[in-house]
Parts: structure tokens; C-alpha cells; sequence
């Protein structure tokens, strides 16, 4: 069983099919990206994912259970953590501070404290070990508004990590980042990749082939292929979608 299984999803928004028909499975472990031309639909299939919005019609199900429904907060108890849209950063904690705060969010209510998460053990020695994790180690004790974007990103990663979530939620990771930043984005990834699965949703093509298992592509709002890199450079439909943008 797949640990999201995503079934005949449908939304629409007037007259345009934002998702139409939408299948597609997330193994356990898996990176699984999704990748499509603008307007294909990704963004709309985020917010289902997340809850933001419910679809018309079809179903989500994650670790066994239905949750087409279920509102926003509820999804990442069950262990479904995005980053990048929804976290944000307090600029004048430092880096640790953050990253602290979001092991106590995962710990639940057994620190009521009113001491700064970062002078518990607890806390700290977690969310320093997932600094050295992302490369930030160094940076753990400066203020998080000193960091850089690309550093900032690196930050959220550690954040998404600390809710030891089953499936982690990438929405664009690459975004905005220069050529050197996002080659470090690409290797934190790889490096962190297998533990939990990874719905990645990103642009940036070299990053894709890079690091997923298994690519889906959407195109309309239809998963029109699924396959490895391999087989998705290969196929025929997929060039065809993207012909005159030069992607795989
Ligand atoms: P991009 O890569 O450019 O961000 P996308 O793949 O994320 O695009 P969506 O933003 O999900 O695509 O949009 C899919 C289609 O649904 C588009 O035609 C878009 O105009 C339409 N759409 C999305 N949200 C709405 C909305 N709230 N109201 C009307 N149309 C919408």
C-alpha cells in the first residue's frame, strides 16, 4: 500500500479543470516529484494536499486513512509537514531558537516553560544535530535575519524535519535560489531523501532528473505519465507537453 494514494481528484474553478482525473501514489520512502507546465495544475493539487482546499470530486488517502477532508492542522498531526508556503521564520530568534521551537511543537505540551526553548536540553541538542543535518551548524547561535536565502531555505528544510513528518511537502524548494545555492539545495536534499518520502513540486528540471525515484506529470490537471527519469525523458507524451519549453 502506498503511503499516499491520490484517486480520481477533480476541481474546478468556472469552467477550468484546475485537476482533472488526478491519480497518483507516494510510496513510503519515496522522492516522488511532480513536474508540468505553468498552469498545469500543481499549485491547485498542493492545496488539496494540504487542505487548503477539498476537491469536487475523488479522494486522498495518507498512511491508510481518508483524509480529503480533513482541515489543515489535522493532516500534519498524522504526519504530513510542508514547507516553504506555510512556515515561516522568526527573523530576530536566532537559528537555533527556530528550530528549537519546532522539536517543542512535535514533543507537544511536556515543556511548559517560560524559559527560551533553546536553554532546554531537550530541545536544543535535537535541533543542533538537525543544523549540522542541513549544514547550518555554524550558523546555529546568529540571528535568523542574517542568514542567507538560500540559507533561509536550508532553515525551513531543518524546520520540516523537526516535525519528523512520514511525507515532507516540498513546494518549490529551488525557487529563487542562484546556481551555487541551489546545487547545495540539490545535495541537502539527496542527503536527506529515503528516510521519509518527499512530494517534491519544483521547476527546476536539473534538480528533478537529480533526485527523484519516481517523476508524475501533469499536464491539464492529468497525471499524463509516471515513471523513473529514465522513462520519463523517454516518453514521447511528455516531450510533446513540453515542446518549446527546453525541459527534459
Ligand atoms: P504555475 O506553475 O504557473 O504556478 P500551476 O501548475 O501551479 O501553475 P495552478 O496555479 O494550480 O497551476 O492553476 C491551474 C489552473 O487553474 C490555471 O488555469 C489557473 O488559472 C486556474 N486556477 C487556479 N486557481 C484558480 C482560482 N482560484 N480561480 C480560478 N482559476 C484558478
Amino acid at each position: 500500500m502506498s503511503l499516499l494514494d491520490i484517486r480520481g481528484l477533480h476541481k474546478s474553478f468556472g469552467g477550468i479543470r484546475a485537476t482533472d482525473d488526478l491519480t497518483l501514489a507516494v510510496a513510503e520512502g519515496e522522492l516522488h516529484a511532480v513536474i508540468g507546465p505553468n498552469g498545469a495544475g500543481k499549485t491547485t493539487l498542493v492545496s488539496q494536499l494540504s487542505g487548503l482546499q477539498y476537491p469536487d470530486a475523488g479522494t486522498i488517502t495518507f498512511a491508510g486513512r481518508d483524509i480529503t477532508r480533513l482541515p489543515a492542522h489535522r493532516r500534519s498531526r498524522l504526519g504530513m509537514a510542508r514547507s516553504f508556503q506555510v512556515t515561516s521564520l522568526v527573523m530576530d530568534m536566532s537559528v537555533l531558537d527556530n528550530v528549537a521551537l519546532a522539536v517543542q511543537a512535535r514533543q507537544g505540551s511536556s515543556f511548559r516553560f517560560l524559559r527560551p526553548a533553546r536553554s532546554i536540553p531537550a530541545l536544543r541538542d535535537p535541533a543542533r544535530a538537525l543544523l549540522e543535518r542541513v549544514g547550518l551548524g555554524a550558523r546555529a547561535d546568529m540571528p535568523t535575519s542574517a542568514l542567507s536565502h538560500g540559507e533561509h531555505r536550508s532553515l525551513e528544510i531543518a524546520i520540516a524535519l523537526a516535525a519528523e513528518a512520514r511525507l515532507m511537502l516540498l513546494d518549490e524548494p529551488m525557487a529563487g535560489l542562484g546556481t551555487e545555492e541551489a546545487a547545495a539545495m540539490v545535495e541537502l536534499l539527496r542527503g536527506i531523501k529515503g528516510r521519509q518520502a518527499i512530494l517534491l513540486i519544483e521547476h527546476d528540471m536539473d534538480a528533478v532528473f537529480a533526485l527523484a525515484d519516481r517523476i508524475s506529470v501533469l499536464v491539464y490537471g492529468h497525471v499524463i505519465a509516471t515513471g523513473t527519469p529514465e522513462e520519463i525523458r523517454g516518453n514521447a507524451r511528455v516531450r510533446e507537453a513540453y515542446l518549446g519549453e527546453d525541459a527534459c
